[in-house]
């Protein structure tokens, strides 16, 4: 498969920024959840990493099934059947790496459904829906440079999560409160959407 190289980078790229921002991550969730989403994402995308000599060796949107069943294995808290089912529906669009910006796009709005359905959620609701969806919208707009729009839109989207009331997930048991910090979930989405624009650089 012709694709080995970038998948192999792109789970590299994944498990370093995670495993790097993994306290961060947990301390964030600590403010207005259970304290474990960088726990959580490390587990899963350790054992993406553990799997990656076989994930490797699949077509590209194979490649994202197999990841995204191991985080919905591995992973205990919501992140991981919500990043897990993004994944795979995702790896359901066509087995072909994306080569296109138009093909990017169609593969983060299969992610975005996803998620959406399984978390039974939209925008606005403090989550990683609120990059997800915005740094869509930025490249579906066909900009002259898409991985720095990428960046930029993810990183005002995640900033702009601070002063959201939650709504969906454990941060939402504490109302107002939840204002006022970042969700942990938008962050985690930031460091991958840097993480896979590094790669593709
Ligand atoms: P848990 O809440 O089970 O401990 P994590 O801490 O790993 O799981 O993940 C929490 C993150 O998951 C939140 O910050 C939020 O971004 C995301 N999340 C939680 N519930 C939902 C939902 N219903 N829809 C979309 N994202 C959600
Ligand atoms: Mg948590
Ligand atoms: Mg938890």
């Amino acid at each position: 498969a012709g694709d080995t190289a970038l998948i192999a980078a792109l789970i590299a790229a994944a498990h370093d920024t995670i495993t790097t921002h993994r306290d961060e991550l947990s301390e964030l969730d600590r403010a207005i959840g259970d304290g474990d989403h960088g726990h959580n994402m490390a587990r899963g995308f350790d054992a993406v990493a553990a799997a990656a000599d076989e994930i490797t060796a699949l077509p590209f949107g194979k490649a994202l099934a197999k990841a995204g069943t191991t985080l919905v294995m591995k992973v205990g808290g919501a992140s991981g059947p919500l990043y897990g089912s993004a994944l795979m529906a995702a790896g359901k669009v066509r087995d072909e790496a994306p080569t296109t910006l138009a093909e990017v796009v169609e593969l983060l709005d299969a992610a975005v459904d996803a998620v959406k359905k399984r978390g039974k959620s939209d925008v606005g609701a403090k989550t990683m829906l609120d990059v997800l969806v915005p740094v869509a919208d930025a490249l579906r707009a066909g900009p002259a440079e898409p991985l720095g729009t990428a960046r930029e839109s993810a990183a005002a989207a995640l900033e702009a999560t601070r002063d959201m009331v939650a709504t969906k997930g454990r941060a939402a048991f504490l109302g107002e409160r939840s204002a006022g910090h970042l969700d942990p979930g938008a962050r985690s989405s930031t460091l991958l959407i840097d993480a896979v624009s590094a790669v593709l650089e």
